[in-house]
């Protein structure tokens, strides 16, 4: 009898243990103090800030699209900031002592290659956007796609046949567009964010026509070209800047193979790697529906200044 009372106390203690064991990383995760250095920049349209970390509190104040905020502490789904609290898909939350970039990938989703880009950027907690064919989704890489999403990366629309918007007309262009945003939001229940036309050509009547922005590049690695990943890596690592946007392909092995060491060295180079959007909320440069970007600066000083660095 006192033996079996024994072994009940075993088993007890053991389950306390373990139980300890596995909340203790939720505990110490679920209201983490941050450093000086990091800021949040909104990333909706209009962000709301909250008394208190709930949906049925008030809201205090609404905050634009690109705003930056000193966040105090980080919890699950929340950012406190001075006023209350901000949700945490609403802004990104980056360190103002880095530089910030943002990687492209094209021509995907691919069923062979993409999910080598995802699992570098996870291991390195890097985000990227994701410029998709809307041909390439099915079944398998619409899976892939869903992952993209949950790892906090963007998706673009890079249209559904990669055709050229400069020899097509504008409505067989808008159908392009439109066909895609379809077929992603099947997967991922969300439209594509941005557009990035088909090698990066397109005529006015048609991004006119757009309701979000077109986004080319600054770093163009023509990875395309030359198959080659020690190019690769040597290249994006000595062309990349802070605020630039470069633009790669997941379609291809040597570009997936890549992006661990690109992402190593940019890392040891003081980088975090974002989101198009999200580079241009910490920038401060509001996205304009049917305009091209090619990187994003900081908009100081006068008008004229801005308008060197958007075009
Ligand atoms: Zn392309």
């Amino acid at each position: 009898m006192e033996k079996r009372a024994k072994k009940v106390k075993n088993v007890v203690y053991l389950a306390t243990v373990c139980v300890l064991l596995m909340c203790w990383p939720i505990w110490a995760s679920g209201n983490k103090k941050l450093s000086e250095n990091l800021r949040i920049a909104v990333t909706a349209e209009t962000a709301k800030v909250y008394s208190h970390a709930s949906d049925n509190s008030a809201v205090v104040k609404n905050v634009a699209f690109g705003k930056q905020l000193q966040v105090k502490q980080s919890s699950k789904n929340w950012y406190s900031v001075d006023d209350g609290y901000i949700h945490k898909t609403d802004a990104v939350l980056y360190d103002m002592s880095k530089k910030h970039i943002a990687l492209t990938f094209d021509d995907g989703p691919s069923e062979t290659h993409t999910e080598t880009v995802l699992d570098a950027l996870e291991k390195y907690e890097a985000k990227a956007t994701f410029m998709v064919i809307g041909q390439n989704i099915n079944s398998a890489t619409g899976e892939l796609m869903k992952r993209e999403q949950t790892m906090g990366c963007e998706i673009g629309n890079h249209s559904y046949s990669h055709a050229n918007f400069k020899t097509i007309l504008p409505e067989e262009a808008q159908e392009e567009l439109q066909k895609t945003d379809e077929v992603v939001e099947e997967y991922t229940g969300k439209k594509p964010t941005l557009i990035r036309t088909p090698f990066g050509l397109c005529e006015n009547n048609v991004l006119c026509g757009m309701d979000r922005s077109n986004i080319c590049w600054s770093v163009d690695t023509e990875d395309w070209k030359y198959k080659d990943s020690e190019r690769l890596i040597r290249y994006v690592t000595e062309n990349a800047s802070d605020g630039a946007i470069v633009l790669m392909h997941d379609i291809y092995k040597t570009t997936a193979q890549a992006v661990e060491p690109i992402l190593k060295e940019l890392t040891e180079q003081n980088y975090e790697m974002v989101t198009v959007t999200e580079l241009s909320a910490i920038k401060g440069v509001n996205l304009e529906a049917g305009e091209t970007y090619r990187f994003f600066q900081e908009e100081t000083g006068t008008e004229s200044e801005e308008e060197e660095t958007l075009f």
